[in-house]
């Protein structure tokens, strides 16, 4: 069997949610959109269904998908629904979801339920990609507010630049949302992971934390944080192959390495098409059988090479890790021209194997 696995340490996810929880102080959304960022959604929901005090996801196919599987504790829909014709569905899974733009608003005060609707109204306050504008959501949250089948609502807005920690863009969010909500009722969600790990300051009741659920920090060069975030997942395989090059030869397409010594080459079973960043440059950092490796030539589709010069005792079966405790996916990213959100998400192919301790 080809030897590509991501391991997924579902107590490191655990853990990390529980600093996420610790730092925003309140309640928190554990968004496990995208398949839990390419973790694997139902069994990173199932994992924290005993604390989670509610799953975000991105629509309602990703909601169902958790029902399905006997999710049944809250679940946000972040982006609220796409079509009005998706309101009984979410009343008949109980689902909550984000209200942010003037046609949901409408879709919500027309439709006729007996259930209450959990609404997350959600303010544009200066990313202008969803959300109402100031006025709008007064008036909005006045209409909805009015409506016997919508309950108390969560007044939200996401941030756009929270990973700068030297942009006035997150505290000017913040003062909009502050000034936006003033005297109005309902408890108040602010906090993507950039926000929680690097603005103690901006907070609110819920909190949204995605991909530091998964032990990433969204800020490479912020590391305050890092240390107690926990990778959950380990990207690996194994050697299958294993040839010596003498010097002036080159590996792989397009012969972007070319030996400068007499080089022990290993190829690995894992490439661009498992989630690997295809234009890795020569040196990337991997692990080879717990030591300090690199990669060397282009990345291929369904392999990649790696110099074993140095370690004379690796070779065929030994284990390769290409990302997790060392190299983490916030120092990979970087030097792969990508960033830390793109590479779990990326993951495929490969076999998903789950560690809960
Ligand atoms: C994806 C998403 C989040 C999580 O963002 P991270 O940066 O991964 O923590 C939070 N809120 C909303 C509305 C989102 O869409």
């Amino acid at each position: 069997m080809r030897p590509a696995r991501a391991l997924i340490d579902l107590d490191a996810l655990r853990s990390n949610y529980r600093l996420a929880r610790e730092l925003g102080g309140g309640k928190a959304v554990a968004v496990i959109k995208a398949d839990a960022y390419g973790h694997g959604a139902v069994r990173c929901a199932r994992a924290l269904q005993a604390e989670a005090d509610a799953f975000g996801v991105a629509c309602i196919e990703e909601a169902l998908e958790l029902r399905a599987a006997g999710i049944t504790g809250p679940i946000l829909l972040l982006e609220g629904f796409f079509d009005a014709s998706e309101l009984p569905l979410i009343v008949q899974h109980d689902l909550w979801f984000a209200v942010g733009a003037p046609w949901q608003v409408e879709a919500v005060a027309a439709f006729q339920t007996t259930a209450t609707l959990n609404v997350w109204l959600k303010l544009d306050s200066g990313m202008h990609r969803l959300g109402l504008w100031p006025d709008e959501f007064r008036a909005a949250h006045a209409t909805l507010s009015a409506l016997a089948h919508v309950g108390p609502m969560v007044l939200m807005t996401h941030m756009a630049r929270a990973d700068e920690l030297d942009s006035p863009r997150t505290r000017e969010q913040a003062d909009v949302f502050a000034a936006t909500i003033d005297g109005l009722a309902g408890q108040t969600s602010l906090c993507n992971s950039p926000a929680l790990l690097g603005w103690p300051d901006v907070r609110s009741d819920w909190v949204r934390p995605g991909l530091m659920l998964y032990g990433i920090n969204p800020m490479p060069a912020h590391t305050a944080l890092t240390g107690r975030l926990r990778p959950v997942m380990s990207m690996r395989s194994k050697i299958f192959a294993v040839r010596d090059i003498a010097v002036g030869e080159p590996v792989g397409y397009g012969a972007r390495f070319v030996a400068q010594r007499p080089t022990r080459v290993g190829v690995v079973a894992l490439g661009y098409a498992d989630g690997y960043p295809q234009f890795a440059p020569n040196g990337t950092p991997v692990r080879i059988d717990d030591q300090p490796g690199i990669v060397i030539g282009r990345v291929s589709m369904d392999m990649l090479t790696v110099d074993l010069t140095h370690l004379p005792q690796a070779g065929i079966g030994s284990t390769v890790t290409l990302w997790g405790d060392a190299p983490r996916i916030e120092a990979l990213a970087p030097l792969c021209g990508v960033s830390a959100y793109q590479l779990p998400c990326g993951v495929k192919r490969v076999v998903r194997e789950y560690v809960d301790v």
